[in-house]
């Protein structure tokens, strides 16, 4: 299998507590080219329909608050094309929780079986719209492929679950607090376990042993989460499985931790 990690899309500037340069916060997303399952892509970033209409598709507080740059290259269904790919080819996507700038996408892969937790997708069509579930992203009847959060242990997490239709290399990892029905999305590359938490955690200071939250990040992760203590049990987890089990663990945000793994 092949694995890129892409950025789908940018947003505001901000401030490294480390004294990195300052960037703009990302999407972190993956498309991994696999032997018999086609492209699979993990996370959908914003899609061009945000970018033709933002004031319909995005919410305008939110658009403010983020100040996400709306760049048509930027898009998913653009990338896989400059790699060289039919975005047809892309048929399964893998979300960690429907979330204007996770599920955005979507209606540039409206043949793709779409997986996502149950309890998420119900927490979506019961809310929106809202500032973060907007249903211009579902409003084409995406293939859902729902999963109900009770599942095997997996390195100390609970609920895990291959995906269907994928190989054994993929699987899902329930990791909420941050929505109803977020998750981790584990992917094997043949030498280790990598995970796609989403925004379980917005900055990697916050995986230390010794936990260190981004300042600007932290507010919007507290304004963000349903449930402080589930949000809290999670990044637990996640630190286990860092510092326990050798997981290479990266979010959706983090500029810093994006440029460590897209060389
Ligand atoms: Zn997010």
């Amino acid at each position: 299998m092949r694995i890129h990690h892409l950025n789908l899309a940018s947003m505001r500037e901000i401030d490294s507590p480390q004294g990195l340069p300052a960037a703009r916060a990302v999407c972190h997303a993956l498309l991994i080219e696999t032997p018999a399952s086609g492209l699979v892509l993990v996370e959908t970033g914003l899609g061009l329909d945000d970018l033709a209409k933002p004031d319909e598709q995005l919410d305008r507080e939110w658009t403010e608050l983020v100040g996400p740059v709306l760049a048509p290259a930027e898009t998913a269904v653009r990338q896989v094309a400059a790699l060289g790919h039919d975005p047809l080819d892309v048929r399964h996507i893998v979300l960690t929780h429907l979330d204007v700038d996770h599920s955005g996408g979507l209606p540039d892969f409206p043949h793709a079986q779409v997986h996502v937790m149950a309890a998420e997708l119900d927490a979506a069509l019961a809310e929106a719209p809202n500032r973060r579930y907007r249903p211009g992203h579902w409003a084409h009847g995406p293939n859902w492929v729902t999963y109900p959060g009770t599942g095997t242990r997996w390195l100390g997490a609970e609920g895990v679950r291959p995906l269907t239709g994928l190989p054994e290399d993929f699987l899902l990892v329930p990791l909420d607090g941050h929505t109803r029905g977020h998750a981790g999305v584990a992917v094997n590359d043949g030498e280790r376990w990598l995970l796609h938490a989403g925004d379980a955690y917005f900055y990697h200071g916050e995986l230390s042993r010794d936990p260190q939250p981004h300042p600007l990040m932290d507010i919007v992760q507290l304004d963000a989460q349903v449930d402080p203590e589930r949000r809290v049990s999670s990044q637990e987890r996640l630190r286990s499985l860092v510092h326990d089990h050798g997981v290479a663990v990266f979010s959706a945000h983090d500029p810093w931790e994006l440029s460590e793994y897209a060389q």
